[in-house]
């Protein structure tokens, strides 16, 4: 077998991938033309260009703000049900078994739709992948960074409900340069209190002491990103100890400009520094990029060989926040592939 065909075949997991970056941009134009939202451009190649960043953008905000027209077509549970529907059928013919897809409830409220309606569409669509394409899935709650403390204290308390039944987690997002973790320090202690997991976007794009704050502060079991982990040792040595993994994206980190080339990226230095390093998409449409062609990335400029992927693939696995039934499945569907290599 093979490298791109293990790449391929492989059993994979994607634990950091946002809904509304992950849209196909054939259905971003249709929606967008059937509810009359003017955009300049109705065709679709010149399309993909709006809603992609091919190269890279100045900043982490200006990233952001390729995500204002996926979220303004998804103002409708049929148009909710759809796109989620769609990303698990993307994520299927990448052969990911198992996807943690997280999204903010609060962004889909223009059209009149209740937080608990927005998340109930997304986990219908979400049983419908795992009956009927056969991929296992949860559910990550993003909180936005630049909102008042008190709607996400909100969303957390409205979301109860859902714990166990497709939400398994809390995450904090946006712009993490303006917003501090500590502002949403009341919201995590609670969702710890009723049961939900914890990952924060930290140390995403230039400040690493945001990473051990959103483990002191907010209780995060995971970081998103952690980029910048290495600008402090203390940090790395926690990291490895602690066995806080770091939920890399390495395409969405060149496109804020977190780091400057593929070959720049520390994601090797990190695992072979022994810190859990697991790969993921972040948003495959705005960074226009697969799970399968991060791994190409990652083999052609950081030299990982196959060790280093089975190992982050397996720690993507064990790391989840999946159920116990589906992290035993997960793993023998893993450990046969493996030993099945010839
Ligand atoms: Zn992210």
């Amino acid at each position: 077998m093979n490298i791109d065909e293990i790449f391929k075949l492989i059993p994979k997991v994607d634990l950091h991938c946002h809904l509304d970056g992950s849209l196909r941009p054939k259905t971003i134009l249709d929606i967008a033309q059937r509810e009359k939202i003017p955009i300049s451009d109705n065709d679709l190649d010149n399309f993909e260009e709006k809603v992609k960043v091919l190269g890279n953008c100045k900043s982490l905000k200006e990233y952001l703000n390729k995500f204002t027209l996926p979220i303004k077509i998804m103002q409708k549970e049929e148009y909710i049900y759809r796109v989620t529907t769609e990303l698990l059928e993307d994520s299927c013919k990448k052969n990911i078994r198992y996807i943690e897809i997280r999204f903010a409830p609060l962004n889909h409220l223009e059209n009149g739709l209740k937080p608990e309606q927005v998340i109930k569409t997304v986990l219908s669509a979400m049983d419908y992948g795992r009956k009927n394409l056969g991929i296992m899935s949860n559910l990550i709650l993003c909180i936005l960074r630049q909102e008042p403390a008190e709607y996400g204290i909100e969303l957390i308390k409205k979301a109860r409900k859902f714990l166990d039944k497709g939400v398994v987690a809390i995450d904090l997002a946006g712009n993490e340069s303006d917003f501090p973790p500590e502002i949403h320090r009341e919201a995590f202690k609670l969702a710890k209190e009723y049961g939900f997991h914890r990952t924060v976007h930290a140390g995403e794009t230039g400040i690493p002491e945001n990473i051990m704050k959103s483990i002191k502060m907010l209780y995060a079991e995971r970081i998103g990103h952690g980029t910048y982990a290495y600008k402090d040792k203390q940090i790395t040595k926690y990291l490895k100890e602690t066995k806080i993994p770091l939920e890399v994206c390495i395409t969405s980190n060149i496109n804020t400009s977190a780091v400057s080339s593929y070959k720049e990226h520390p994601i090797k230095r990190y695992l072979d520094e022994g810190i859990v390093v697991t790969v993921n998409t972040d948003n495959t449409t705005v960074s226009n990029t697969d799970i399968i062609q991060e791994f190409k990335y990652l083999v052609e400029y950081q030299h990982f060989n196959l060790n280093d992927i089975k190992k982050v693939i397996k720690n993507g696995i064990v790391y989840s926040f999946a159920s116990k039934t589906d992290k035993t499945n997960l793993l023998t569907e893993y450990n046969s592939f493996i030993n099945n290599i010839k």
